[in-house]
């Protein structure tokens, strides 16, 4: 049985692994507990991880101040965690937002125009005049409206969640690769049988802090079965797409946005662009749900429509094969992620509305300012973050 521990950590995911680094590295003894990445997702029984990717968008600009915030200070960090823990997370390819000047969508691209330039974001700003030639690789449809940033581009969050993991446990964090199946008061049962007693924990277990009864309060959120396309080029394909920014983007007829990731080299040895985004698609509600889906490779139709999409932005685009995969996104009732301290012995640290990966590292530093029984009101955040409870 394990020592008791100032801090456990439950999650080993984005968040709870960032989280668990800074109390580890503030000199506090912690556990960060969560099971591996599954080898074969299909006999799997959970619980999964919406990290278990090997790409994810990352950019300052954003719709929301607050969003962006918590991803510059997390992207001018990545160079630090880079270099402390020789992993490679971040590739600057660029990142871009696109939207309608006008109509239905335009005030997503107010948005984040008016945060660039609120926040000072240094960005190139583009239209239909000058799109064409600036990306080529890109067609938008006329009246469109971008802003590009240098500093933008993606990372890889298997890489971003082991440098935050690895750095917790040289800062002497306990590491314990399994799922909590109980919590009784501040005694935390684990998969294997055994407990570990903990002064105070950390909830971070994604969507699941939804749909699992592990603590007595549930935060209101919705969690969504997302579907994601692959679409396979070769090498020279990926070449010629060097440059070619993350893009964030309204298609024309759409209110809503889709994702796109530049040419990334995968497990397999292959590379695939991905494109994601959904308005409405099922909710899940329970454990059971959020596993059957995980077990799948999401909706094939919703992946037809998306590969439609993609081929509309990019009509030249060399595709040797499609797939598609599932994933999924919790959104809470403010809009922000939950970092929250519900009583002396819980602190509640989830809910990334679909945007999480990028920034975890400063989500994880609020969190365990928290957990510390610290203040962030003077971080320079507009929100407090405080959780709404189901
Ligand atoms: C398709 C898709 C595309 C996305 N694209 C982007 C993007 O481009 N950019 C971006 O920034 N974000 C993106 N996101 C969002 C991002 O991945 C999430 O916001 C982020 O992963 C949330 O982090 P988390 O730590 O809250 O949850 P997770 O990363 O899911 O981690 C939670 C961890 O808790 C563990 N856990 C659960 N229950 C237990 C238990 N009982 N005991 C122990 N451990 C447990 C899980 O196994 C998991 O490892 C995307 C998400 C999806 C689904």
């Amino acid at each position: 049985m394990s020592k008791p521990v100032d801090f456990a950590v439950i999650g080993r995911g984005m968040m709870g692994s960032a989280c668990a680094r800074y109390l580890a590295e503030n000199g506090a003894s912690v556990a960060l507990i969560g099971p591996d990445e599954p080898a074969d997702r299909i006999t799997h029984s959970g619980p999964f991880g919406s990290h278990h990717d090997q790409g994810r968008i990352t950019r300052r600009l954003a719709h929301d101040a607050d969003w962006a915030r918590f991803s510059s200070r997390s992207i001018d960090r990545y160079v630090d965690l880079e270099t402390r823990s020789g992993l490679e997370i971040f590739t600057a390819s660029g990142g871009m937002m696109a939207g309608p000047r006008a109509g239905p969508g335009s005030d997503f691209t107010q948005s984040f125009l008016r945060v660039a330039d609120a926040l000072d974001i240094p960005h190139e700003h583009h239209n239909d005049t000058t799109l064409p030639g600036r990306f080529p690789e890109f067609t938008f449809p006329p009246g469109t409206e971008a802003a590009w940033e240098a500093s933008g581009g993606t990372i890889n969050p298997r890489a971003l969640r082991d440098a935050e993991s690895l750095l917790a446990s040289k800062a002497s964090a306990e590491i314990i690769p399994q799922a909590v199946t109980a919590l009784r008061q501040n005694r935390l049962h684990l998969a294997d049988g055994t407990t570990l007693a903990a002064g105070h924990i950390v909830m971070a277990t994604g969507a699941y802090a939804h749909t699992d009864d592990l603590f007595p309060a549930r935060p209101e959120m919705r969690v969504y079965a997302r579907t994601v396309a692959f679409a396979e080029v070769d090498e020279t394909e990926a070449a010629r797409l060097a440059q070619m920014p993350s893009l964030i983007f309204i298609p024309e007829g759409l209110a809503y946005d889709l994702y796109l990731l530049p040419p990334i080299r995968y497990p397999d040895g292959k590379l695939y662009l991905k494109i994601g985004g959904e308005d409405e698609s099922p909710l899940l509600t329970n454990r059971s749900d959020i596993t059957t889906w995980f077990q799948g490779d999401g909706n094939a139709q919703v992946g037809e429509t998306l590969l439609t999409h993609l081929r509309t932005l990019m009509p030249d685009l060399a595709i040797q094969s499609t797939h598609t995969g599932s994933c999924a996104v919790s959104f809470t009732t403010t809009g922000y992620p939950y970092i929250d301290r519900l009583s002396d012995g819980l602190t509640l640290l989830t809910g990334g509305n679909g945007a999480g990966a990028k920034c975890c590292d400063e989500l994880g530093r609020l969190g365990a300012m928290v957990a510390r029984g610290e203040r962030i009101q003077a971080e320079g955040y507009e929100t407090d973050f405080r959780a709404v409870l189901a």
